[in-house]
């Protein structure tokens, strides 16, 4: 979806003196004055006024003008209702909303009421969230309606729904803070919020919401829904998730035909709680590139790498647990269980997928049943979605015992009770009409009713064809032809000649049989006549047909309350297909991969051998002449939680970054991992911070986005945490970066203690091992070749040991001279960056955990081992700690160079800003 706000609509006139069509479309548009109103008159939805110039312009269509109001012309533009649907699509998606006025009555019933006009109402909102047509949805990702509602204390209730599969949960956010982090989360279709909430909402996400009134009896307006008196077996929810469920579901229930029926479908809200899920926020989600990259594109994107389902409710639930892995033990071995006995059996695994393979969208065809909304392809769905079930089922349960719970489970549900897919497949015709309207939904034989009728209509049609012959012989035109015509019914036709001739002469013999000519039409090159005898039979053909066509209707609804009279079991076996599909396709990507079940142990570790990018891996392998994806390591076991990464841009810095903060997206997600072996405890809040981003649309530079993002995490990240983060410290001056990045890896460290992998162009944070115990030093290694730099792509330990920059600059094509000039300076600078060495020495005595406990830099509180201002001269220090007997001439030479570099002022002033940032 581009985006919520529905474009502004044009001024409505004023109604007064309205024909009454135009009174009617005046009164159904005042019901929906934000929404365009597609005004059905016979074959097509016409829209008018502004409505008709806003969608003329979205949908390419000519603007006519139809009568006047008011001394002007009607602006006008209609679309045929039987493809509407298409063009809803493309208003959807443009963000408006649609509301559909229809004709609730025949002509003759109006003729017999003697009305002025038919009768017409607004039988469904069109909106983002409430649409279940294929053409409207995204078959591969959940639509869903995120309603808001404000809680004590600055909570904020949650709910969200998908009307088309009947998906439904809700959550207690703590803080409207949160808000960002569920949206990027759910990526809803549709927002909808009380007007105080909403207002907060732009700035938040760029996202605005639908303004909706709180329900007053919000408790009493879901248990009604769910046809229960409380709401206490569902489980536990804050009043603010009541609120915003209520508000939901009074929303679906205005929107669409059914009201209250509407809801039917849904399943009982789920209470999510944060709890047992993994955090991320939006920066992190944006950053690993889950659901969608970068750039906004579904292609380079986490999902699109893995994404190995082959039904498209297998693809929603996997982007859902991608979008939302859990962070609870239990759940996530279950999974891996079931993935693993997929991916030992090979013959289960492609049975499987074999069985689901093209399986129908059960869900969404339900979804369309409940709302009335569906078309005879939704029957099939659901009779070959049960045939589908049946048979996966069959192949689970001749695995026999040894299969993993979840899918010994999973086969249960896949046998629902009571199954309507034998009576479906008797009832259903072979081929199926497209619409309900057309003949021919239903088999030979399961109606006996039905068949009669048939039958009448057939042999009618049999008597009308017969008649042609006899016609000829008593009219005496050899060259007679009986046909349907759209208007008259069935016409014998004859050419010019002889329709003068039975003009002017009745034939003889026609009368008796009912057959003398009566005359209907002259065409240019023939007549067209009509008699009682083939009158009588039109008439019998058209009632015969007519009754038929009810007969099958009835039908129809008698086969839709079949399903949903089963509709539990069949969302149950929908949702298990959907579970089963997830799992296959974890297993064949990781035998196809070579992927491994990542151990899940109980303390904070994270350890990867030989592991891969999925995406960057899979762009290498699609790209003829790219090399081989480098499979590296990565060990933040405990002892060695934060790796401090050095290396030159292009050297895969940021790719490793990814790769490893992906590893717990897909190992939590319930998924194999791309690597030879991975270790993980399971992690609560994953926080990755990789790429610039620039929020010019919020008026914030990339160092003010960069320490933003930096804040939040410092804020929020814990022991049971992941941090993956590049670059801090890279959008401001070389001093102030440096400082930045120092005292964020020192808190990381020692405060936050998060598992960490800190990727940094400042060699000098390298001088930190020494320091922190915990710290290790990892490096993207580079081979010089020819004066070329060369990218290994493999990640060792140790820290770079030199700037690679000017060989990557002359790489870019940056000319030669500028290249010289950039070398002579470098050296010049790091001349002087010898004598800097010693900062790894002394600031952090001057500014580590003494400075968090508020110590005043002036009077020098500090204790233990942190030196304060009153210790001797770091200088005196660094001067006493020398081993004099071991240093070689050039040694000696360089300590000197160091310690009168301690005593530079330019030196100490930075001494001080690194010493106060804390
Ligand atoms: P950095 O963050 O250090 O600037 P990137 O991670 O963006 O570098 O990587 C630059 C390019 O190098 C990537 O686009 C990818 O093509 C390639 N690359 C990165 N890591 C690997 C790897 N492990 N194996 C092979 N190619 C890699």
């Amino acid at each position: 979806m581009d985006s919520f706000p529905a474009p502004a609509l044009g001024r409505v006139p004023s109604a007064e003196g309205a024909s009454p069509a135009l009174a009617q479309w005046f009164a159904a548009k005042a019901q929906h004055p934000d929404a365009l109103l597609f005004f059905r008159m016979g074959d097509f939805f016409e829209l008018f006024f502004a409505d008709a110039e806003a969608a003329s312009e979205a949908l390419g269509l000519a603007l006519s003008f139809r009568g006047e109001h008011r001394g002007e012309r009607v602006p006008m533009c209609g679309v045929p209702a039987h493809a509407h649907e298409a063009y809803l699509a493309r208003l959807i998606r443009r963000g408006f909303r649609v509301a559909i006025c229809e004709q609730m009555e025949t002509p003759e019933e109006a003729k017999r009421r003697k009305a002025a006009t038919l009768r017409r109402e607004v039988v469904r909102l069109v909106t983002p969230g409430t649409v279940t047509e294929d053409a409207l949805l995204e078959a591969a990702r959940p639509a869903w309606l995120l309603a808001l509602a404000p809680g004590e204390g600055g909570a904020v209730g949650a709910a969200w729904l998908d009307v088309s599969t009947g998906a439904f949960e809700t959550e207690s956010l703590p803080a409207v803070a949160d808000l960002p982090g569920l949206l990027a989360r759910l990526e809803p279709v549709e927002l909808l919020a009380p007007p105080d909430l909403a207002a907060v909402l732009p700035g938040l996400a760029g996202e605005r919401a639908t303004e909706a009134v709180l329900p007053r009896d919000a408790t009493g307006l879901v248990a009604a829904a769910f046809g229960v008196s409380t709401l206490e077996g569902f489980g536990a929810y804050a009043a603010a998730e009541i609120a915003a469920a209520a508000m939901a579901l009074d929303y679906v229930k205005t929107t669409q035909r059914g009201g209250a029926e509407a809801l039917a479908h849904l399943s009982r809200p789920v209470p999510r709680g944060a709890r047992g899920v993994l955090q991320m926020d939006g920066a992190t989600r944006r950053s690993l590139e889950i659901l969608r990259s970068e750039r906004g594109d579904m292609r380079d994107c986490l999902l699109a790498a893995v994404d190995r389902t082959v039904t498209a409710a297998g693809g929603r639930e996997l982007a859902s647990r991608l979008a939302c892995p859990l962070a609870e033990a239990e759940p996530i071995l279950a999974r891996h269980d079931a993935v693993a006995a997929l991916l030992a059996s090979a013959r289960l695994r492609n049975t499987v997928r074999e069985a689901l393979r093209g399986a129908p969208d059960m869900a969404r065809a339900l979804g369309r049943l409940s709302l009335d909304r569906f078309a005879p392809r939704d029957l099939a769905a659901i009779r070959d979605g049960l045939g589908r079930s049946a048979a996966v089922a069959d192949a689970l349960d001749a695995a026999g015992d040894a299969v993993a719970p979840l899918l010994r489970e999973a086969s249960a549900a896949l046998r629902p009770e009571p199954d309507p897919a034998q009576e479906l497949k008797r009832a259903l015709a072979e081929t199926l009409p497209a619409r309900l309207d057309d003949p021919g939904l239903v088999a030979v034989g399961y109606d006996r009713q039905l068949d009669g009728l048939r039958r009448l209509r057939d042999d009618a049609r049999g008597a009308i064809a017969a008649m042609q012959l006899d016609l000829a012989q008593a009219w005496g035109v050899a060259s007679l032809k009986v046909r349907h015509h759209q208007q008259f019914g069935y016409l014998a036709e004859v050419p010019a000649a002889a329709g003068e001739k039975l003009l002017r002469e009745a034939p003889a013999t026609a009368s008796r049989d009912g057959m003398a000519p009566i005359h209907r039409q002259t065409m240019a090159n023939g007549h067209r006549f009509t008699c009682a005898a083939l009158a009588d039979l039109d008439r019998r053909l058209a009632e015969a047909g007519d009754a038929a066509a009810k007969r099958e209707r009835t039908v129809a609804r008698h086969l839709r309350d079949l399903c949903l009279g089963a509709a539990p079991g069949i969302a149950r076996a929908a949702a298990a297909l959907a579970e089963v599909d997830v799992h296959a396709a974890a297993a064949a990507l990781a035998a196809e991969d070579g992927w491994c079940r990542p151990a899940i142990v109980d303390r904070p570790d994270f350890a990867v051998r030989a592991g891969r990018h999925p995406v960057v891996a899979a762009a290498l392998a699609r790209e003829r002449g790219g090399g081989a994806f480098v499979p590296n390591d990565c060990d933040l076991s405990p002892g060695r939680r934060v790796c401090l990464l050095t290396g030159p841009n292009m050297a895969g810095k940021s790719t490793f970054l990814r790769q490893n903060a992906l590893m717990v997206v897909l190992a939590q997600a319930g998924m194999f991992v791309p690597a030879e072996a991975a270790r993980l405890g399971l992690v609560d809040r994953l926080f990755s911070r990789v790429g610039a981003a620039d929020d010019i649309a919020g008026g914030r530079s990339t160092f003010m986005v960069e320490m933003a993002e930096t804040a939040a995490i410092l804020n929020q990240a814990g022991p049971g945490s992941l941090v993956v983060l590049d670059e801090v410290g890279r959008g401001t001056a070389t001093w102030d970066g440096l400082a930045v990045a120092w005292a964020v890896l020192e808190a990381l460290h020692d405060r936050l203690r998060c598992r960490t992998v800190f990727a940094t162009h400042f060699h000098e944070l390298t001088a930190l091992a020494g320091r922190l115990p915990e710290l290790s030093l990892s490096t993207m290694r580079v081979r010089e070749w020819r004066g070329q730099v060369v990218f290994l792509h493999s990640v060792g330990a140790g820290a770079a040991e030199r700037s690679w920059g000017l060989h990557v600059a002359r790489l870019a094509g940056v000319p030669k001279a500028v290249l010289s000039r950039a070398g002579a300076v470098l050296e010049a600078l790091e001349e002087r960056a010898r004598g800097l060495e010693p900062l790894s020495e002394e600031l952090p005595l001057l500014s580590r955990g003494a400075a968090a406990a508020g110590r005043d830099a002036g009077t020098g509180t500090g204790s233990g081992d942190h030196a304060s201002p009153a210790s001797p001269h770091p200088a005196l220090e660094a001067l006493a700690a020398l081993d004099l007997d071991s240093l070689s001439p050039r040694e000696a030479q360089e300590a000197l160079y160091r310690l009168r570099s301690m005593l530079n002022d330019t030196f100490f002033a930075s001494q001080h800003a690194l010493g106060s940032a804390e």
